[in-house]
Parts: C-alpha cells; sequence; structure tokens
C-alpha cells in the first residue's frame, strides 16, 4: 500500500480545518493558535476573532483550575491524555445537531483528546485539544436504556398481579413445575402453602368490592413481609393464593402456616374509617418421591385447604397419604 505523502504543509492545514473533530491548539500561555472550522461553526466564533486570545478570557465557562491543570500537565509529561464524555459530558458548550423530541441532552457530548505539540522554534511544547462529537453515541445509549426500562416494566407485568403487585399465576404455575422437577430429580424439600380468604363474598357484600380489593393488598402485603426472598409468593385465583417454599421442610412450613393465619387473623384493613377483619383457611403438602408431577401436588393441597374449610375454615390442613391431617392451632409464635 502505498503511503500518502503530504508534501505541502497548507494542504494538511486545509484537512485539519475541514474534519469533523474540534481542533485547537494552546501556546504555553494558553492563547489559541489555531481553531478550525468544527470549533468555528459550533462556537460561534470565528479563528480571526480568537486567535491570539486566552482560551478562559473567551470561554469564561471553561472549569479553568481543571482544564489549567490537565494542560500544563500535558506540556509537562509530554504525553497524550484523553477524557471521555463518561468523565467529564462536555468542555466546550457546544449545541449540538440533534432535533430528535424527549432526548435530553443539553450540549453536545464530547471525547477530548490533549495531544503534546513541539514547536521547534522556540523549543516549547504547546497542547492540541481534539474534540470528538459523542452526541449521537449519548443518545443511542439513552435508547438503549429506555427500552431496557420498558422491557423490565413488560417483564414486570407479565409476571405480577395487578392488584396485589405479587406474582400472577402464570408465573407461580411456572415456578410450581420448575420446583417441583427440582425435587424430582435431586431429592431436595419443596412445600406448597394454599389459602383461601373465608366467606370474601360476605366482604364484599358488606362493604363493597373496592374494599374487598383493599384487603387483598393488605392480606397481600402482610404475607409477603413475612417470606424470605427465595419463596415465591403469588396470587392463584380470585381470593386464592399461594406461596412456594423450596428448601423448606414439613415442620417449618407448617409453622409459617399457622403464623400466616394467626397474622391474617390480626390484621386489620381499614376502609372508609371501617375496620375490617378476614381469617383465612390453608392447605399444605410436602413434596414426596411418589408424586407424579407439580399438578398432582396443587390438588393435594387442594384437599388439604378444603379439609380447613369443612373443618370451620381459619384453620391449617396437612396433606398426607393416610388422610389430610388438621394441624393443632396453638403452637408458639415465639419461635425464631
Ligand atoms: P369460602 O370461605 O368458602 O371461600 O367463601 P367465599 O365467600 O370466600 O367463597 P366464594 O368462592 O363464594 O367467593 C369468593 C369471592 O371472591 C367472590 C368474588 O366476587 C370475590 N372476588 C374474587 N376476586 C376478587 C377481586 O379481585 N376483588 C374483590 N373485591 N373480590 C373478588
Ligand atoms: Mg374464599
Ligand atoms: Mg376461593
Amino acid at each position: 500500500m502505498n503511503n500518502i505523502v503530504i508534501d505541502n504543509i497548507q494542504t494538511l492545514h486545509d484537512i485539519i480545518d475541514h474534519i469533523n473533530i474540534g481542533i485547537t491548539v494552546l501556546d504555553t500561555h494558553n492563547h489559541v493558535i489555531f481553531w478550525n472550522r468544527f470549533m468555528v461553526k459550533h462556537s460561534g466564533i470565528s479563528e480571526s476573532d480568537l486567535i491570539g486570545k486566552n482560551l478562559f478570557d473567551v470561554f469564561t465557562y471553561l472549569p479553568r483550575q481543571w482544564l489549567e491543570l490537565k494542560l500544563k500537565s500535558v506540556r509537562l509529561i509530554k504525553n497524550y491524555s484523553f477524557v471521555s464524555w463518561t468523565q467529564k459530558p462536555y468542555l466546550f458548550r457546544f449545541n449540538h445537531n440533534r432535533m430528535i423530541s424527549g432526548e435530553s441532552i443539553e450540549y453536545m457530548h464530547q471525547d477530548c483528546t490533549f495531544i503534546p505539540v513541539h514547536n521547534s522554534d522556540t523549543g516549547e511544547t504547546y497542547v492540541c485539544i481534539a474534540i470528538h462529537d459523542m452526541t449521537d453515541v449519548v443518545a443511542s445509549q439513552q435508547k438503549i436504556m429506555e427500552i431496557n426500562d420498558i422491557n423490565k416494566t413488560l417483564e414486570h407485568m407479565t409476571n405480577h398481579d395487578g392488584l396485589t403487585a405479587i406474582f400472577n399465576r402464570e408465573y407461580v404455575e411456572k415456578q410450581i413445575e420448575y420446583e417441583f422437577s427440582k425435587a424430582k430429580r435431586y431429592g431436595s424439600l419443596f412445600s406448597i402453602i394454599l389459602f383461601d380468604i373465608d366467606k370474601f363474598k360476605n366482604v364484599n357484600d358488606t362493604f363493597g368490592h373496592l374494599a374487598g380489593d383493599e384487603v387483598l393488598r393488605n392480606t397481600a402485603s402482610t404475607i409477603k413481609s413475612q417470606l424470605r426472598s427465595s419463596d415465591v409468593f403469588g396470587r392463584y385465583g380470585g381470593e386464592e393464593f399461594m406461596i412456594l417454599l423450596p428448601e423448606t421442610n414439613l415442620e417449618n412450613t407448617a409453622f409459617l402456616s399457622q403464623r400466616i393465619r394467626h397474622n391474617i387473623e390480626k390484621m386489620v384493613t381499614i376502609y372508609d374509617n371501617t375496620e375490617i377483619k378476614i381469617t383465612i383457611s390453608i392447605g399444605v403438602v410436602q413434596f414426596r418421591p411418589d408424586i407424579k408431577d407439580h399438578l398432582q401436588m396443587v390438588h393435594e393441597a387442594d384437599i388439604a385447604l378444603y379439609h380447613s374449610k369443612q373443618n370451620g375454615r381459619n384453620a391449617v390442613t396437612q396433606y398426607k397419604i393416610t388422610g389430610c391431617n388438621l394441624l393443632n392451632c396453638s403452637l408458639s409464635f415465639n419461635k425464631a
């Protein structure tokens, strides 16, 4: 490949003058000795108006202390220095060409390269500052971040219940399948708590549907605060909820169920200056290797829940192959 030979200093000057990068050269007193067209176009100040003037006298907004130090160190060390827009969004307050509404970019974002230039006549070191317009990059990064935010919102909407903000049925079902197959493969512990609000129809009939909604929200937040981050808590139906407890044995599941039942019994929902109290009936099942699939496990939890309803409600029932077992309600809740 042939090298491009520039034998005419004027040609080189013209190239630098026309490139789409801002170029300025400062002498040892920070007087401007070169100011290319890019700088003229974006600053609105002509080269002839600037040559010989101190940069800081003209651009009074420049971060003087920082820039003087930078220029001094480049002259002293005689090495390149680079400042990315991520560290300092811009040096010069130049307008940018983007006219897209909704973008929050005030000034042209700039990458700045500081290049030491040896003046062989005087033996002094000048500094060339090259300004790269990074605004398009910034704008695309902002767009990507916006898209990521939208995707996160969509993902949240796909997995969560609009009323209670806990997981929705679709998500819970996926997780049961996943946790069940994990337990089946590795023999790990896995329990399900299924519960349903007692006589919820009465709540709606007595206090109105909006009051009922508030009770559902309150129930969800009361229980959520008692669970571990690894537990999956979701709204399984209208006033039916499910908690998946990976790595939890039956004793802890039974204890947690009783605590939940007790806390909901104590819970008061205030709606329109009226106090509303509810109870819940709970069904509990633990993974056993003989359970065929996750659907059978949910079915067993449902049978246990039905048993709690049949036995007066506000109760916890554990499913057993030998028959459902109503758990003693007088557990101590002070257990750590
Ligand atoms: P049980 O103790 O047997 O469970 O009695 P219940 O009244 O709770 O049972 P039922 O299934 O007869 O009634 C459930 C009620 O839950 C009926 C329905 O209108 C109400 N419900 C379901 N989803 C919502 C909801 O999103 N908001 C409100 N406010 N009510 C709901
Ligand atoms: Mg109910
Ligand atoms: Mg129900």
